[in-house]
């Protein structure tokens, strides 16, 4: 029987406040309830954790973003490299100035969905719909009745574990994942 177990850091984790678990099934990871061990498997506490791990990360070290794992088919053969779970520790969803919403690529779409209504903003009814995190919908441009993640983004933050991390964004919210080659590796989006 696999068994998960917590271990003592490598020493490119050194300091770091999550969680990390060595040869994590990852059918415990998504719905599909199916899917190989992840080499390492973090689960960052929150924003700043997160930072310093990119930080430290060997750029050899493959990287996998995970969300809420509604959309992952993962093989038997498993993930290599460190698989970085974002739907535990970066859910923070504040109101900016009124106007706008600062969500963390953990929380939940839905969650997206209802805190602006809740807060007399339009435009991302269609969130609650879609299942997962909201960073996993920018990251797979998720829609609804013709609505996509883009059409209400003002600002995303999207961070590597490479220094050519971009900054803020302004314009079609796709190129620009696409150009930073950020798609499996960001970890990091507010609206
Ligand atoms: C029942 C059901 C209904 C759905 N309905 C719709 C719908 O109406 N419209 C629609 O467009 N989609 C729909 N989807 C798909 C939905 O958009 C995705 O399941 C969801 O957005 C994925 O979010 P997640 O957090 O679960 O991502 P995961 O399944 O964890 O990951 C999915 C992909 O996104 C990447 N990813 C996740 N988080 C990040 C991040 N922070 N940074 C970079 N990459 C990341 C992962 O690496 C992976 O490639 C539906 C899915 C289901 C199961």
């Amino acid at each position: 029987m696999m068994v998960k177990r917590k271990t003592d850091p490598p020493d490119f984790l050194a300091d770091l406040e999550g969680e990390l678990f060595v040869d994590e099934p990852m059918s415990k990871h998504t719905s599909w309830r199916s899917g190989g061990t992840a080499d390492y498997f973090y689960t960052p506490e929150n924003r700043a954790d997160l930072l310093a791990l990119l930080a430290q990360l060997p750029l050899s070290l493959p990287v996998t973003w995970v969300g809420l794992g509604s959309n992952l088919l993962v093989r038997d053969g498993g993930i290599r490299g460190i698989v970085i779970r974002t739907s535990k520790g970066l859910r923070e969803i504040k109101l900016l100035d009124g106007k706008r919403v600062y969500a963390e690529s953990g929380v939940s779409s839905a969650k997206v969905a209802r805190f602006s209504t809740a807060n007399s903003l339009t435009g991302v009814e269609f969130l609650a719909g879609v299942p997962g995190s909201f960073g996993g919908a920018l990251a797979m441009n998720a829609g609804a009745f013709g609505v996509k993640p883009g059409t209400g983004l003002s600002q995303l933050n999207a961070r590597t574990a490479r220094a050519s991390a971009p900054g803020s964004w302004r314009g079609r919210f796709r190129s620009h994942i696409d150009r930073c080659n950020c798609r499996r590796r960001a970890g990091l989006f507010q609206e």
